[in-house]
This record gives C-alpha cells, sequence and structure tokens, in this order.
C-alpha cells in the first residue's frame, strides 16, 4: 500500500490542502517512509499505518525532511545518499540526530530497508538528490529535472509505478520537470501508472490529467492522506 500524506512542493497548497513531500509504503506489517517534509503528514502516516521503521530521504531541502523531526527519539534509520547527509542543509541533523541512525547507501548497489530492496540511483535537481527503487516495482523520483542517463537506463522497462515531480507550468525551466516532462519521463521508462506530485499551486490539476490522458499514461494527482494498493 502506498500512502501519499503530503503530495505538495515547498510551499504547500492552501486549498485542496497539500503537504510538503510524505509519502509511505506497507507490506504486511512493515512501513517506511519516503520523505518526511511535513511533521504533521508523518503522524498521520503513523496513524494509518503505524510507526515507521525505517526512512529513504532524497535530498536535503528541507521540504523533504523537516517532519523527521517528530521521529528525532525512535531509532528510525534513516537512509540516504552521503550527498544528502553531507550537505549544509542537513546538518542540523547530522549535527544533532538524537537516536535517528543514519545509514548512507551507495547508487545502483541494492540494500535490504526494512523488509523492502531498494536500490538508490542520483536524480537531477539543483542540489545532490536520490531517487529509490523499492521492491522492483517503484520508482520514487523527486526532485528532478529529467534523469542522469545511467539512472534512466538502470529504470527503463523495469519499474511499475513512479512518484514523479510534476512541479512546474509548461514552458518554465528549473530544477524540476514540468508537469509534461514528467508524463512524457514516464511514458518514456515504460511505467504502468504515475502519480504526479510537487505540482506548484498554480498548476491546474484538470490540465495535468488532460495532458497524461491524452498521451495515454495512466495518472493520478493524488491529494494528501489517499493510499493505493500497488
Ligand atoms: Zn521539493
Ligand atoms: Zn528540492
Amino acid at each position: 500500500m502506498l500512502m501519499t500524506s503530503g503530495t505538495g512542493p515547498a510551499s504547500g497548497w492552501i486549498k485542496p490542502r497539500r503537504r510538503p513531500s510524505t509519502y509511505a509504503l506497507k507490506e504486511g506489517e512493515k512501513v517506511i517512509l519516503i520523505d518526511a517534509g511535513s511533521p504533521e503528514a508523518v503522524m498521520d502516516v503513523m496513524e494509518v499505518f503505524g510507526k515507521p521503521e525505517c526512512a529513504l530521504i532524497s535530498h536535503a531541502h528541507l521540504d523533504h525532511w523537516s517532519g523527521i523531526n517528530v521521529l528525532r527519539w525512535t531509532g528510525l534509520k534513516t537512509y540516504s545518499h552521503e550527498s544528502t547527509f553531507s550537505h549544509p542543509y542537513f546538518k542540523e541533523i547530522t549535527d544533532m540526530p538524537f537516536e535517528l541512525e543514519l545509514r548512507a547507501i551507495e547508487y545502483f548497489e541494492p540494500v535490504e530497508v526494512c523488509g523492502f530492496s531498494v536500490v538508490a540511483f542520483p536524480l537531477r535537481h539543483s542540489i545532490p538528490a536520490t531517487g529509490f527503487l523499492i521492491n522492483e516495482k517503484v520508482a520514487y523520483l523527486l526532485d528532478t529535472k529529467g534523469l542522469p542517463e545511467d539512472s534512466f537506463k538502470f529504470l527503463k522497462d523495469k519499474v511499475e509505478y513512479v512518484i514523479i515531480d510534476a512541479a512546474l507550468p509548461d514552458g518554465v525551466e528549473g530544477p524540476h520537470n514540468t508537469f509534461k516532462e514528467a508524463v512524457d519521463l514516464s511514458l518514456d521508462l515504460g511505467a504502468k501508472k504515475a502519480f504526479l506530485v510537487h505540482l506548484l499551486p498554480s498548476l491546474s490539476v484538470e490540465e495535468v490529467l488532460s495532458y497524461a490522458e491524452d498521451k495515454g499514461l495512466d495518472a493520478e494527482v493524488p491529494y494528501d492522506g489517499q493510499t493505493f494498493k500497488l
């Protein structure tokens, strides 16, 4: 099961309410958090799925990890690439992790994370960012604009579901995909379904979904608090 607990960009949305990036997967009794951008969204994950024992953190931007504060005393095993842990934005955590266990993982080397198989790979963003392929099925692709070639080749035709950065309106340049780039990349990867997330509040969800439909992509722009059977 996937829970989309925080589906917004750094600014969030007021209406409908979308908090910064916070997702979780549950299989049996095992729960992992994928980013933790909002303390409240992390608490909602705990209420619906139970307490996560592990977290994957994509990068050091605050809107992807500040919610981890609510788990600082729980022994949470916190995984990312070394470039996240060594980044100055993450210094508050690396200086004082309290009971968080920080575990650096290498790119393209499978590791077991609380019962899930995880492979990390580089994304393309304004600071170093890491994507994750989980259980050879779900790829977490934010924040990113496109993908480095080795990551694209690694994922192509291997991934069923993508949770993908679709932050920007068409024609806007920045370190994020436009919604059209997110749809096109999902199709190029051969994904069976795409969760388009991190949309700026100025985007029209209807426009995003109608572009995906025209292109023949099964896509959702999920709300906070939704759960999906994968
Ligand atoms: Zn972000
Ligand atoms: Zn970012």
